[in-house]
């Protein structure tokens, strides 16, 4: 045994070595990133699995598939909405009879802190009737991954394991297992099992439903789905899952002074999906009301008034106790449960109102040049046309920091790689000048086949590609292909030679780029700028490796 203080992500990542992991495989992501760096980082320094960055979630998921479909255990690592873009695999991949254990870590992103929405991975496990595996801590997210593969392996499924922020990106001793597991075997799945042709999909199908009862009775035996029953307690009993747990067992002093020890509710945890029925039944069978005590979506609340219609009041985030969005704390929980409010030491004493501090580009960032040269540009064609004839679309990464002040240079971020298609969609519309602006990660993830589109149907868009060199905004990952191939990718996709122009991003250049982007914005057809210069905090990391390497 080996004791260690890890993040949530690094105890993932360490199960999943532990547990004989062969191929792992993702795309940056915040809460997940962690868990591929942790993996890529042992492996440089002491060997192990593959461990690769992929251009996007689809692809990552997809190359994880490719190792199972060989016979070895397989990690796919990916935040909430990247589940999005691998949902196409993902979902297919039910249907496959998984060979070598296959599980995709998603780290969802409760309350938004560096996400664009609050979905609930757990909706898709449901949907793609795969066990989904929810650690409540350091310890657990470790174990679990041994687990996950075992369970993937023995009913040939894909698994998920659930984390969400606050247990990536926290740090908590966990104790480690002695012997890891050597995964050598390579034997391929079989092709009936894996081709997705009509009928066989058909059969494979039909073999998923009939996993279910087996699955569900897996769930209701497992050890770490526990229930405690109190049948004198007739008013309440509690549900909790994920982080839901440790803001009850917070509170669970207080909560056992306020019942007394015989008149606290019976309480069932759930760590995973499929849904315990039997132990479920047997809860509500002890109570009138169930809270419901979830991190995330109302996922186990909704899927109870199913499960025991009528017989119970389920209450929780639907019903007010809790809020609807968001994460969930202690005192949140704590008022749920009907305790009074906890008097911290803010209770005494007056915090003056602070202003507000929005995140901003780093002092310097090549972007804040580039947005200058296009809020030039874009003033100057809303002044010829005597009104607003421009829309400027956006994408993921830092550069939309460009949508707060003082920069305020664009107008939507809605997904990876949506600026694009966005910006075509707003010039086939009407607006004269329509600006998408994306990342080289970013493009290179999903801006590609945007392009495609808009030069397949010749739509006056002007493409900027910010080409920092790095993925910045997740810790400085590296992009799939270096910048100097943008160009002929680009290229490749069909623009124009005369109308992809390749400037620096420097600030002494900011009126040529401003003159290069009216140039272009002009052009009644597909135009793309590649504004170059390399994010600071990358040629920070770049100098310190360097001068490492040159002792
Ligand atoms: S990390 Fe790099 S790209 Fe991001 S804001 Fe800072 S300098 Fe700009």
């Amino acid at each position: 045994m080996n004791e260690l203080v890890l993040l949530g992500d690094e105890a993932v990542a360490l199960g999943a070595i532990h547990a004989g992991v062969s191929g792992c495989f993702g795309y940056p992501g915040t809460p997940s990133t962690e868990i591929l760096e942790y993996i890529i980082d042992t492996v440089e320094h002491s060997g192990g699995p593959v461990a690769q960055w992929c251009a996007n979630e689809k692809t990552a998921y997809e190359t994880a598939l490719g190792v199972s479909f060989a016979g070895k255990r397989a990690l796919v690592t990916m935040k909430h909405v990247g589940l999005n873009v691998a949902a196409d695999p993902f979902m297919n991949s039910s249907l496959c009879q998984i060979k070598g254990g296959l599980v995709c870590v998603v780290a969802d992103d409760p309350s938004m802190h560096s996400s664009q929405g609050e979905q609930d991975t757990r909706f898709y496990a449901d949907f793609a009737m795969v066990p989904l595996f929810e650690p409540v801590n350091q310890q657990e997210a470790y174990e679990m991954m041994a687990e996950a593969f075992e369970v993937s392996e023995k009913w040939q499924v894909p698994v998920i394991l659930r984390m969400v922020t606050r247990l990536s990106h926290s740090r908590a001793h966990i104790t480690t297992v002695t012997a890891p597991r050597n995964e050598n075997i390579l034997e391929k799945g079989s092709p009936a099992d894996w081709m997705l042709l009509p009928a066989l999909a058909r059969k494979n199908y039909a073999k998923m439903i009939d996993k279910q009862d087996d699955l569900v009775s897996w769930s209701n035996a497992w050890e770490r789905n526990t229930l405690k029953l109190n049948p004198a307690r007739k008013d309440l009993a509690i549900i909790t899952s994920g982080l839901g747990r440790n803001y009850f067992d917070e509170n669970l002093a207080d909560y056992t002074a306020a019942c007394g020890e015989k008149g606290l509710p019976s309480i069932l945890h759930v760590a995973g999906m499929p849904l315990p029925l039997d132990k479920i039944r047997a809860l509500a069978d002890t109570a009138e009301t169930i809270l419901v005590i979830e991190e995330g979506m109302p996922f186990i609340e909704k899927q109870l008034r199913g499960l025991i219609p009528g017989k119970n009041r389920v209450t929780g985030k639907f019903t007010g106790e809790l809020p609807r969005a968001g994460e969930l704390n202690p005192d949140t929980v704590r008022a749920a449960l009907g305790l009074p409010v906890k008097k911290t030491i803010l209770d005494s004493v007056s915090v003056p109102e602070l202003p507000a501090r929005p995140p901003q580009l780093c002092k310097g960032c090549p972007h804040h040049d580039s947005y200058t040269s296009l809020n030039k540009a874009v003033e100057i064609l809303n002044t010829k046309e005597g009104k607003v004839s421009t829309v400027v679309t956006a994408d993921i990464g830092c550069y939309a920091l460009g949508a707060v002040a003082p920069l305020k240079a664009i107008e939507t971020i809605v997904c990876m790689g949506a600026s694009i298609g966005m910006a075509r969609g707003a010039a086939e519309a009407g607006y004269k000048y329509a600006f998408g602006v994306i990342g080289d990660s970013t493009f290179l993830h999903s801006g590609i086949t945007g392009l495609v589109d808009a030069v397949s149907t010749k739509t006056p868009v002007t493409i900027i590609i910010l080409d920092n060199s790095i993925v910045a905004m997740t810790g400085c990952q590296p992009t799939m292909l270096p910048s100097s191939q943008l160009e002929q990718i680009v290229l490749g996709v069909g623009v124009e030679k005369e109308h992809l122009r390749i400037v620096d991003a420097k600030p002494n250049l900011v009126e040529d780029n401003t003159k290069v982007i009216l140039e272009e914005a002009e052009y009644r057809g597909v135009s793309v700028i590649i504004m170059v210069r390399e994010c600071l905090e990358a040629a920070r990391l770049r100098k310190k490796k360097e001068a490492i390497a040159n002792g």
